[in-house]
């Protein structure tokens, strides 16, 4: 008999959204429901009366720290959390299954569970599913969540099927140390992006009686698309009488695509992490306070809203909290942020139930995404920059749909050339070289950045892994090095930030004058080195990922000669942990690639970005198990020798023969069949 009477009330014409009521221990819940986090007993910064007020129905709380402090002993003697911190309405304990996965140097795994050492008094805790339950049922939360194994979620397959394996293992045994307990429980559906996995998970967990089902591994690593493609597929599989729970996710806009897709409940604290950073929601987008525009604005965040910050103070107040780091701001924003968050789920539920959902959903996305970092919301008044469009060698071009870009004019090249020089550096550079992931897994990450130019490429990598870590995905340190000759193109895209507005970060000025910049709150040291990156190579510590965006092999051929990408070959074997170093970059030219073979990577297809149809990964042997489906295979290799473009670029003329045969005899196609 499930513990929650759950009650589909209406699935949308023209979407999967649906609206949906069910009954805890504590109160009644109505779906599109968000979950604020409450980690520590506690949603940080904020009180209970201003989170009930804004209408929150569950909160979620962490077992695993709770565990480690307060302790079981304490919720035993106040019988219950919700007695202990004087909440009224529901809670959700969340397993530890993902706090195991955010520490994966401190923690060991096994059938039975998952050994780690307490960051509270150094003791070692075995946390096995029976042990979760226990606590779980010390704590009384309405809805336990069994224990299982995250994994992040672009890992390869065999991984991420024996993570999934093992998670349906534990997720029996939680069940079985559930017995008869009136909590009720949630099964985490796992299996990474791969749709069969997920699809073999979902069959086996939903044969067994649980009260609803998650879908796990999420927002850890994968792409906004791979997210939303295998939520759709995911939640299909999942039944129609229970609820479905997408864990850890998002944003406003994510809530919203899940949603669409067929979701019911979202915990994420993205709301109070945010927050802190003086960042607001609304349905016009966000609102950065931090920006200088708001010193002297007397209007609220939003006038629409009727939280304690929009009621009673204006954006320059908040501006000035932020600023100063006082409390009262992230707390007056945190207020606002969550209310906002209710607000769009009951938005979402109104739209639902009256079957408008189809439309609702296609005027809001759009508003969802807006940044008044990019788009003034209401700036005092707009200078004009007269800062020159030129500098050095280098000019400002623009294009004719108002894209900036910085053009090298003894050369011609044009930096970026083909989609935006923010949206080139996410996708081909940051998303393809799984950044995030890999910083799950390491406890140092050192990337290269060949050809700084004006920064583009090295900032979408800051920005996304301190985007990471203020919200606790990673743990690794990372260490930044770019190589650049010649500064004049920075200097002058760092005059007009109203263009390159990925420049408004302290980062680059401070490259610009010290050589160096850190932040010690998200771990990360980037370092300049000044001069040609091939009398330099070798002095700087070996790379884990390498963004290659040098000049053309027709301005800058010796960047490209198998003589120095196998110098680079031979620096990044000296990686104290060595094995997977991975190359990516724009060209997809066939002696590019014949010259990476015969340097000794293995060669990969690259994703195409615009309407550039292919770029190239070069990689060393660790990284293989990431690039299987994606290495040039024999087809290529026939290609390549019906190809007039044969020959790899080489600096010596060394014996065309030889570097002919390193190509034809290179393990990746000796190995394929
Ligand atoms: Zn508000």
């Amino acid at each position: 008999m499930p513990r929650l009477e759950f009650q589909l009330e209406k699935t949308a014409t023209g979407s999967r959204a649906r609206a949906a009521r069910f009954r805890t221990l504590h109160n009644e819940v109505l779906t599109p429901l968000f979950m604020p986090v409450g980690t520590h007993a506690t949603v940080r910064g904020q009180r209970f009366d201003s989170i009930l007020d804004s209408g929150s129905q569950v909160l979620l709380a962490n077992t695993y720290h709770l565990l480690l402090r307060p302790g079981v002993e304490v919720f035993e003697k106040f019988k219950g959390l919700h007695n202990f911190m004087q909440w009224p309405r529901s809670v959700l304990t969340d397993s530890g299954g993902f706090q195991i996965f955010a520490m994966p140097n401190d923690r060991s795994m096994s059938e039975e569970g998952a050994k780690f050492l307490s960051y509270v008094d150094g003791k070692h805790i075995l946390l096995t599913p029976e042990k979760s339950i226990e606590t779980q049922k010390a704590i009384g939360s309405d809805i336990m969540m069994v224990l299982d194994q995250c994994v992040p979620s672009t890992v390869d397959k065999a991984e991420a099927r024996a993570a999934m394996e093992l998670s349906n293992r534990w997720a029996l045994r939680s069940l079985a140390a559930r017995g008869d307990s009136p909590q009720s429980m949630f099964a985490i559906v796992q299996g990474a992006c791969y749709q069969k996995l997920r699809k073999e998970s979902a069959a086996f967990l939903t044969a067994h009686p649980f009260d609803g089902f998650a879908l796990g591994g999420l927002a850890v690593g994968e792409s906004k698309q791979q997210r939303e493609d295998t939520v759709e597929f995911a939640a299909a599989l999942l039944p129609e009488n229970l609820p479905r729970y997408l864990m850890g996710v998002g944003t406003p806009i994510d809530l919203l695509e899940a949603v669409h897709r067929g979701m019911d409940m979202f915990d994420c604290i993205i709301p109070t992490a945010h927050a802190e950073q003086g960042v607001a929601y609304t349905w016009k987008g966000k609102i950065l306070l931090r920006r200088g525009v708001y010193k002297m604005s007397e209007e609220p965040i939003d006038r629409s809203c009727t939280c304690i910050a929009c009621k009673q103070y204006s954006r320059a107040y908040l501006h000035h909290l932020i600023k100063t780091g006082e409390p009262l701001g992230r707390q007056l924003v945190g207020a606002h942020n969550i209310h906002f968050y209710h607000n769009l789920m009951s938005a979402m539920r109104l739209h639902i139930l009256a079957d408008t959902f189809a439309a609702f959903y296609a005027s809001t996305r759009e508003q969802l995404v807006a940044s008044d970092g990019e788009n003034p919301i209401k700036a005092p008044r707009v200078r004009e920059n007269t800062k020159p469009m030129e500098l050095g060698d280098y000019e400002v071009v623009v294009s004719g749909t108002g894209i900036s870009r910085i053009r090298h004019m003894s050369s011609g090249e044009t930096m970026h050339p083909v989609i935006t020089p923010e949206q080139e550096a996410q996708e081909l550079y940051v998303n393809q070289s799984r950044l995030l992931e890999r910083a799950a897994t390491q406890e140092n990450l050192v990337l290269w950045d060949v050809g700084m130019g004006a920064c583009a490429n090295v900032m979408a990598a800051i920005k996304t892994f301190e985007e990471a870590s203020a919200v606790g995905k990673t743990k690794a340190r990372l260490h930044v090095i770019s190589f650049e000759h010649d500064l004049d193109s920075l200097r002058l895209a760092i005059q007009h930030t109203d263009r390159f507005q990925y420049l408004r970060h302290g980062g680059p000025s401070s490259i610009l004058e010290t050589g160096e910049w850190a932040s010690k709150k998200h771990s990360v040291e980037w370092k300049l080195m000044t001069g040609n990156f091939l009398e330099l190579l070798e002095e700087a510590l070996p790379p884990d990922i390498i963004f290659w965006d040098p000049y053309s092999t027709k301005t800058c051929r010796d960047f490209w000669c198998v003589e120095n990408l196998k110098r680079i070959f031979d620096h990044a074997a000296e990686r104290e942990t060595p094995g997977a170093t991975e190359f990516f970059t724009y060209s997809a030219s066939t002696a590019v690639r014949a010259s990476f073979l015969a340097a000794g990577f293995h060669v990969a297809q690259g994703q195409a970005t615009g309407f550039k149809g292919q770029t190239t990964v070069a990689l060393t042997e660790g990284a293989l198990p990431w690039r299987r489906d994606t290495l040039l295979g024999k087809e290529w290799l026939e290609r390549w020798e019906r190809s007039d473009a044969r020959f790899p670029l080489s600096l010596s003329g060394e014996n065309e023969t030889d570097l002919l045969e390193k190509v034809r005899l290179h393990p990746q196609f000796v190995t394929i069949h």
